[in-house]
């Protein structure tokens, strides 16, 4: 994922998500146009909260370490849950609960009677909330060393930036807008969300935004929290497929059954002829990546495997881009097993049973976009032209994919400082200038929510 420069930063993005893909096109908003901002950012409520990021730094810092020194790879979000289940009480936020998939829910209630355009349907169903989400999950296997090493602002560990950052950061807003008082208009809904690297497969926003789930149909508007920095906007999902290509065969002794097929030699070729896959180059064609994450079997340098697999990942934001490599990748398994089983018949002597092959997909995260004139991305312009911060519209996977594949407004920015080396033993993050990305995301949730 670390794009071109030095000090890569890894914001608001998974870890292996592509490049930035500036889309300059997008018109700036000027805060002076946006009536809704500029009461926003004069409230002197919302300036109390803005004081207090750079005051609360040490606790920030604190949350931080302190989540990142509990082990959490998707599927096991356990006990990071719970962790942060006691901040959401802590700050006081309310309805705090676990979902059936390990989701950890709390609620910023709305205050005031103040009618909001989202909310003017006059009737009593709950009101439409805004749903701020970080992911607890990451990328590191069980018993990685979770330890943190501390160097002036810079901190250091597995999964500090992607998403200790983000999970601090919205910590960091809920409390302010907890502590302040902040009168919101429309109810903010903070989730930390499971299983969004890897094999998780983004299951714990497919489960919060499901069909059959009431907060599908109550959020106005989704703002994922992933990573460092200020300079993204990422506002287009890439889509991703991610699929186990496993061989099969007979097996067997390395001298008594010489001339058995071999999955693993089988393997080589299906992923050396997938590997040569033509990606499109032109800035007119949807970018696209291919990736062998994976490769295992046999049992030792002197039997014939039984077994080999890989496990491959494919990106783009072009659904007929990612339809194109699947194929290429079925034609590769078919080409790789009719090779080495064409040899083994051709080959006097014994007969063997033929190598089999099955792909099965692990991963369908679903690409979508968000629209240019959507509020949401209206209101980040305002307050990145508010700020003078300058950030770049980007693709990438995350936690969004799945609201903007249903249409609904989502965008995912970073928790402010610096990060980089995500995914890897050397992931760092710098402290510094933190307190400009919180008052960005505060202002963001703002915008969206209104105050009461
Ligand atoms: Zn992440």
């Amino acid at each position: 994922m670390p794009t071109a420069n030095d000090r890569t930063k890894d914001s608001a993005k998974d870890g292996a998500s592509a490049r930035a893909r500036s889309r300059s096109d997008a018109p700036p908003v000027s805060p002076v146009e946006d009536a809704g901002l500029a009461a926003i950012v004069s409230h002197p409520l919302v300036q109390a909260a803005a004081e207090r990021f750079a005051v609360q730094e040490p606790r920030y810092r604190e949350w931080q370490i302190e989540v990142t020194r509990i082990a959490s790879p998707s599927f096991a979000e356990v006990a990071r849950g719970q962790w942060l289940a006691q901040r959401f009480a802590e700050i006081g936020l309310t309805g705090i609960h676990r979902d059936e998939v390990g989701n950890i829910l709390a609620m910023a209630p709305a205050q005031g009677n103040a009618q909001h355009p989202a909310n003017a349907n006059g009737n009593d169903s709950p009101k439409p909330c805004i749903t701020v989400i970080a992911h607890i999950d990451t990328v590191f296997p069980p018993h990685t060393p979770t330890e943190v090493r501390e160097e002036g602002s810079m901190l250091f560990g597995p999964g500090i930036s992607d998403n200790s950052a983000g999970v601090t950061a919205m910590l960091a807003v809920a409390e302010a807008i907890c502590s302040a008082r902040i009168p919101l208009a429309l109810p903010v809904l903070f989730v930390g969300s499971v299983g969004e690297e890897g094999e998780g497969d983004l299951r714990g926003v497919r489960h919060l935004f499901a069909e059959s789930s009431a907060w599908r149909h109550r959020t106005a508007a989704v703002i994922a929290v992933d990573g460092a920095g200020t300079d993204n906007i990422v506002a287009e999902g890439l889509g991703s497929r991610r699929f186990e290509v496993t061989l099969r065969g007979p097996g067997g002794h390395s001298w008594s059954d010489a001339g058995a097929p071999s999955p693993i030699l089988a393997l080589a070729r299906v992923l050396d002829r997938f590997s040569q896959v033509i990606l499109p180059q032109s800035p007119s064609v949807p970018k696209s990546a291919v990736n062998v994450g994976t490769i295992e079997g046999g049992t030792s340098v002197n039997s014939i495997p039984e077994q080999a697999r890989a496990r491959v990942d494919i990106r783009s934001s072009g659904v007929a881009e990612l339809d194109r490599l699947e194929r290429a990748l079925v034609l590769a398994v078919g080409y790789g097993v009719e090779t080495e089983n064409r040899r083994v018949l051709a080959t006097p002597g014994r007969a063997f049973a033929s190598l089999t092959s099955e792909l099965r997909k692990i991963g369908d995260r679903p690409a979508g976009d968000l629209a240019l004139d959507s509020r949401l991305l209206h209101t980040v312009r305002a307050v990145d032209s508010y700020l003078g911060n300058q950030a770049h519209l980007q693709r990438a996977s995350t936690d969004a994919n799945i609201p903007l594949s249903l249409g609904m407004e989502a965008i995912t920015l970073g928790g402010g400082g610096s990060g980089g080396g995500a995914h890897t033993l050397q992931e760092w993050f710098d402290c510094e200038g933190r307190e400009f990305g919180l008052q960005r995301l505060l202002l963001t949730v703002l915008g969206m929510a209104g105050l009461g």
